[in-house]
């Protein structure tokens, strides 16, 4: 994808904080909001944004606002970004629900959240002056000091997707979103990136690995999100309709979309920024010489996890393909 941001400007960056919740999240987002604050924000003073699908109660607001000094907007989503497309055949997709084994399946909001982050957040009318957002969810933590300002850190390198943790995913969730993806880039092949992580995604057989970045963490230039390349891909896994027909996670499909669409120099590991998602915790390998972390690293095995540590391997590949014996640090 094309450059469009000058990379050595200083000026501030129009950026927030972001997630979807629930107003039974209050207590969980406190955690993770108290904790943003406390390692970046205090300093930083990003504005937040929170969308819901029902109406925020005043409890909601107060429990939010009551943490911190920024500003906070509360929005609420439209009919379209939250719904079962009308193309989504009832009976099909109820039977899937009755029968899916895996985490969720039995849910429809779980999907609806899934497609809404997949293909909406970033379109949503509270976001439209943003240039970059980061995502939190409720019960995220932080465990060290942010000191620098990552959103100004992209806009300097030219990342458009920075990530923390990733894993292999459910494959019941994606059992056909690797065909689907295949297909639009047979139809597309001029959007595929020429330094792209694909590599990242395969197995030896060609199939789809399972990696994926946790979406509960992501740091984008939403100019990413907004291309017209992003747009035609989720549009073409919309009317597939894996989100409902299996469970395809925002998670992978951003994952996806990242490896493919964007330059290989355009991701970025943020293996500096200790986070937990409730399971699983990233612990920056020097921890314990930094004196405002409070995590293990030994306890930490993602960070050495076979996803993670591909992408470093298959990242310095794309980028240097002339060099694939040289260790990768
Ligand atoms: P997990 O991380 O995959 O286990 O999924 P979560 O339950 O954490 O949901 C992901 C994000 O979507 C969280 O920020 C939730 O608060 C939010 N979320 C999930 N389901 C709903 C829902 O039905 N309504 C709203 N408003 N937010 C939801
Ligand atoms: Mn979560």
């Amino acid at each position: 994808m094309a450059e469009e941001t000058p990379i050595n400007s200083t000026r501030p960056v129009r950026a927030a904080i972001v997630a979807l919740v629930r107003n039974s999240d209050l207590f969980g987002l406190r955690l993770a909001i108290r904790q943003i604050e406390d390692r970046f924000n205090r300093k930083f003073q990003y504005p937040y944004i929170f969308v819901n699908d029902e109406p925020f109660t005043e409890e909601f607001k107060q429990g939010v606002r009551d943490l911190t000094r920024a500003r906070v907007d509360f929005g609420l989503l439209d009919e379209e970004s939250w719904t079962v497309p009308k193309w989504i055949d009832k009976a099909r997709y109820a039977e899937v629900k009755r029968t899916a084994k895996y985490p969720h399946g039995e849910k429809d909001s779980y999907r609806k959240m899934c497609r809404f982050q997949s293909g909406f957040l970033h379109k949503h009318p509270l976001l439209a002056d943003l240039e970059y957002y980061w995502r939190i969810e409720p019960d995220v933590e932080y465990f060290c000091d942010i000191d620098y300002d990552p959103f100004l850190f992209m806009r300097q390198n030219g990342i458009k997707y920075g990530w923390n943790i990733a894993m292999t995913e459910f494959m019941d969730t994606v059992a056909t979103l690797w065909n689907t993806t295949m297909a639009f880039a047979q139809e597309n092949p001029q959007m595929i990136a020429k330094r792209s992580m694909r590599n990242w995604l395969v197995d030896a057989n060609g199939a789809y690995n399972g990696c994926h970045f946790w979406s509960n963490f992501e740091i984008v230039d939403l100019s990413f999100y907004r291309s017209a390349e992003y747009q035609m891909y989720f549009d073409y896994l919309d009317r597939a309709g894996g989100f409902f027909y299996e469970r395809w996670g925002d998670a992978p499909v951003h994952s996806i979309a990242a490896a493919l669409l964007l330059d290989a120099s355009q991701v970025h590991y943020f293996s500096d920024i200790g986070y937990f998602h409730p399971s699983v915790l990233s612990c920056p390998a020097d921890a314990r010489t930094r004196s405002s972390c409070v995590c293990d690293s030994d306890s930490s095995f993602v960070q050495n996890g076979l996803c993670t540590v591909r992408f470093k391997e298959e990242r310095h590949h794309a980028l240097f393909p002339d060099a694939k014996h040289e260790a990768v640090h």
